[in-house]
């Protein structure tokens, strides 16, 4: 339609062409006719007449053209508008199915909307059910903890009573040991006075020299009693529990609990009690002291220290350390030279103490070095099991039980008890092609023997200090070992088995003490029941892989500590010294 209206313009633009044309040749024509007037009218008229009608037929039949070309254009027009009015009536009819489809549409959506709405609201029914049950759940819990928390209290409150009448104990024994201090002073301003006075009188007479050192005698026997009155309190036969702490290898695979944190089987739950968890649950026991992984050498010392102080007023004093191999037996009586034992440490006060005394006593220690392995004696100062031939014994003599042969080198100094030690260990480790193995199956006993000499009066005492690493309490018997291993278990489960039924029977004041039955239990005689002292660290490993190994050894110590309550109450046993 716009080109029709384009050539509709240009046509039109024509006729003006045209018509500018026409006007033109009418002033063409005027000229003419004025030249023609100059001819003839009448030729002129005829001519102009025949020029006009060329002219107006000219005229007209442009025209004509034009008219017919303008009615083509309409037509085209028409045509076009009536095009047009077909592609409104095509579009209607397209934007209705539109609409229609627009409509089906939205009632397929508006469908699925309302499914969702249900299903929203199934969920919304389900998500509040499981709200109520969660709510019966939580409340269910909470009661469960109250609960736990009370038997938590209870028990809590049960372990203060006991902590206090412990407590109790203990001021009574540091009483007991301020009684004991107090007469040491007055023993001490006794001998200090009578040595003055017997300066003076430039001693007059060998009476009065007698009454004074009867005087004094009565004031050191009397601290010495009372000593031992606060070690008897404490328990003649102690047992103290170590627990290792874990090996760096041990680190690695610790098995963990529901909570994600690693599973601890033994516990020290206070400093008196512990605690095993093992396949059959839980099982706690009590000793005088529980050490945990945690506490070192120096605090397990502090514990035994006491017990050298007997070792000078002449008792005799055995301190063994028992557990299966691996338990840290000889870390606590041996321990690295960077950080040593008791044995060390032990020696180290024996001779600190001698020299404190030294004004009133001269003191002279030897020492020993045995092991036995296979209920046979072995000098380990003498070259170990080299020298088969020469059989060792336990012997009665009248200072208690001996080994006649055997080695006893005299000490004057720490460095020579280490000395000692040293070749006893290198002895031993000679004729072992394993150390450890070996070390695990034989029991070695380190002896310091005390000679005291009073300086005024020379009276003697002697004293005895056992240390001891005791062979593996590992139940190897039961693995199904052979010749020499059976043997050799056999002769550890009987020297062990021995030691308890001596602890018990001493413990049970029983007539007959089967000490005959080991070489152990003979040699230790003199040091086990009557006055003497006796001090077992029973020790356990940390990990599951040992709790049943652990909750035997347990138990064996359980069994000499209660050896011990049973004493406390009733009269002193029978053995004497
Ligand atoms: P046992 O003599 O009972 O066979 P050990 O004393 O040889 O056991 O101890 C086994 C391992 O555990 C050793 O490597 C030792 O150093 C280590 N160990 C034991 N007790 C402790 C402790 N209290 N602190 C650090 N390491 C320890
Ligand atoms: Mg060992």
């Amino acid at each position: 339609r716009d080109e029709a209206h384009q050539h509709v313009t240009m046509l039109e633009a024509r006729v003006a062409d045209l018509q500018a044309e026409t006007s033109r040749k009418e002033g063409e024509f005027a000229a003419k006719l004025r030249e023609i007037t100059a001819a003839s009218e009448h030729q002129q008229a005829a001519m102009l007449q025949k020029h006009m009608w060329e002219l107006t037929e000219a005229h007209t039949r442009k025209v004509e053209e034009l008219e017919a070309e303008l009615r083509q254009k309409a037509q085209t027009i028409a045509l076009l508008q009536a095009q047009k009015a077909d592609a409104v009536k095509a579009e209607a009819a397209a934007s209705a199915k539109v609409k229609q489809a627009k409509e089906s549409a939205a009632g397929e959506f508006r469908a699925q909307l309302a499914a969702l709405y249900k299903y929203v609201d199934e969920l919304n029914a389900f998500r509040d059910s499981i709200q109520g049950e969660l709510i019966a759940m939580t409340n269910d819990m909470f009661n469960e903890t109250v609960q736990t928390k009370m038997v938590r209290m209870m028990r809590d409150r049960e372990i203060g009573a006991i902590r206090k009448a412990k407590a109790e104990m203990r001021a009574e024994v540091d009483a007991a040991e301020a009684r004991a201090k107090d007469a040491e002073e007055g023993a001490e301003a006794a001998r200090e006075q009578c040595e003055h006075a017997l300066r003076i009188k430039d001693l007059e007479s060998a009476g009065a020299i007698k009454h004074y050192k009867d005087k004094w005698r009565a004031e050191f026997d009397k601290r010495k009693k009372l000593h031992n009155m606060v070690l008897d309190l404490k328990g003649s036969i102690r047992v103290l529990c170590r627990v290792r702490p874990l090996l760096e290898k041990e680190r690695f695979n610790l098995e963990t609990g529901p909570d994600g944190q690693p599973v601890q089987p033994v516990k020290c739950t206070t400093e008196e009690l512990i605690k095993v968890t093992s396949d059959k649950g839980d099982k706690e026991f009590e000793f005088d002291r529980v050490f945990a992984s945690s506490e070192g050498q120096e605090t397990v010392f502090d514990e035994v220290c006491a017990l050298v102080t007997s070792v000078l007023d002449g008792y005799n004093v055995c301190i063994m350390a028992y557990g299966q191999t691996g338990s840290g037996k000889t870390h606590t009586m041996e321990g690295p030279d960077s950080d040593p034992g008791v044995n060390s440490r032990a020696l180290q006060e024996l001779f600190r103490l001698a020299e404190e005394r030294g004004d009133e006593w001269e003191y002279r220690f030897s020492a020993s070095v045995l092991e036995i392995y296979n209920e046979q004696i072995y000098d380990l100062l003498a070259g170990g099991r080299d020298q088969d031939a020469e059989k060792l014994d336990v012997k009665q003599g009248p200072d208690g039980m001996y080994v006649p042969g055997l080695r006893v080198e005299e000490v004057a100094a720490l460095s020579d008890v280490a000395a000692v030690i040293h070749k006893g260990k290198q002895n031993r480790s000679t004729f072992a092609t394993n150390m450890n193995e070996h070390s695990s199956r034989s029991h070695l006993v380190l002896s310091v023997y005390t000679v005291a000499t009073a300086r005024m009066g020379g009276a003697v005492m002697r004293g005895k200090l056992h240390l001891i690493d005791l062979a593996g309490s590992e139940r190897i018997g039961r693995t199904g070992a052979q010749g020499d291993r059976l043997k050799e278990a056999q002769a550890i489960n009987t020297s062990l088995s021995s030691l308890g039924d001596v602890i018990a029977a001493i413990g049970n004041k029983a007539k007959h003490v089967p000490f005959r039955n080991s070489k152990l239990t003979y040699l230790l005689q003199p040091c086990l029941g009557g006055d003497a002292k006796t001090l077992m660290f029973v020790n356990v490993a940390p990990t599951r892989e040992y709790a049943g190994e652990s909750l035997c050894s347990l138990r064996f110590a359980a069994k000499v500590n209660a050896c011990e309550i049973n004493k406390q109450g009733g009269a002193k046993p029978a053995a004497g010294k």
